[in-house]
């Protein structure tokens, strides 16, 4: 779409690259295994229900229905990541901001994420939530966000916490004001993007003790289909497309978004987003 025909009011996302180098070989053998495995359990428990029914009991047709359908979210999860890319590109996404507390945001999405029908891995998970004492009054939390795309990148980053980190340590995720401070720096590859600290910002972080990202990836993991630390991950499923993702939701709230990593140690993710201008 040509800055023309741009809906009004809508921000471009900024350095969409259309290439196509992304088709290469080892990212097409992820998308294939990751829609190959659900397709699998999905097309061999069908297979085993119709073929035994009758011998099983009621308790085993209930747990090969459970398989079948989280196979089916799985393949649906694949499917509605590859058009949401899709259409983030085409800037076919919606924005419909509003002021929005984002404690209370992260709260909410993360008692979503918590709940008893969730995978228990993530439902048993510590998360600690801290809001910092600059942004302790509800007004002063206020950003002007679309909450659905936001939801969007606080489940994709929580989960990502989670998936790169060992099970007992917690994630910790901090809410404060962003200060521009020499002794706060933005990464070099953001210096381009400046304008953005001269409105007054909210900050989230997403931390874990997980396996940390190597420093020249840092940047990287943001583009379309990156997958780092391959032999570290190779069993977790993935695509490379939630970072991009969140980088997209991120530029349309003219905001920022960067990690900082040690290896082997521990991640952040910084979303930089605009506070509500009347606070
Ligand atoms: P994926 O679906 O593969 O998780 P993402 O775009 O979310 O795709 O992430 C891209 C890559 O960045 C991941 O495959 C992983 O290598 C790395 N990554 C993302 N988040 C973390 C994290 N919290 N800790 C370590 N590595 C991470």
């Amino acid at each position: 779409m040509d800055e023309m025909h741009k809906p009004p009011g809508k921000p471009a996302i900024t350095q969409i690259s259309h290439d196509t180098d992304f088709l290469n070989a080892e990212w097409l053998a992820s998308l294939s295994h990751e829609l190959r495995n659900p397709l699998a359990t999905i097309k061999g428990y069908t297979t085993l229900l119709m073929r035994h029914h009758g011998q099983l009991s009621s308790e085993e047709q209930y747990e090969l229905l459970q398989s079948i359908a989280s196979g089916s979210e799985q393949l649906s999860y694949v499917i509605n990541m590859l058009q949401e890319i899709a259409e983030f590109e085409a800037n076919l996404v919606p924005f419909r901001p509003h002021p929005i507390d984002a404690s209370m945001l992260v709260h909410d999405v993360v008692m979503e994420m918590q709940r008893d029908d969730q995978p228990r891995a993530i439902a048993d998970r510590a998360i600690q939530i801290t809001v910092s004492e600059l942004a302790n009054e509800p007004e002063k939390r206020l950003i002007l966000a679309d909450q659905g795309l936001l939801r969007r990148l606080l489940f994709h980053l929580i989960e990502n916490a989670h998936k790169f980190s060992p099970d007992p340590s917690p994630i910790q995720i901090t809410i404060t004001y962003f200060l521009p401070a020499p002794s706060n720096p933005l990464p070099e590859h953001l210096h381009a993007d400046k304008e953005v600290l001269q409105q007054p910002l909210l900050e989230l972080r997403i931390q874990d003790s997980g396996i940390g990202i190597p420093e020249e990836d840092l940047e990287r993991i943001f583009e379309r289909f990156q997958r780092v630390n391959l032999t570290l991950i190779r069993e977790v499923n993935g695509l490379g497309l939630g970072l991009t993702l969140c980088k997209y939701i991120v530029a349309l709230h003219h905001g920022l978004i960067w990690a900082e990593s040690t290896l082997g140690a521990n991640s952040t993710f910084h979303v930089l987003l605009p506070r509500h201008s009347q606070y």
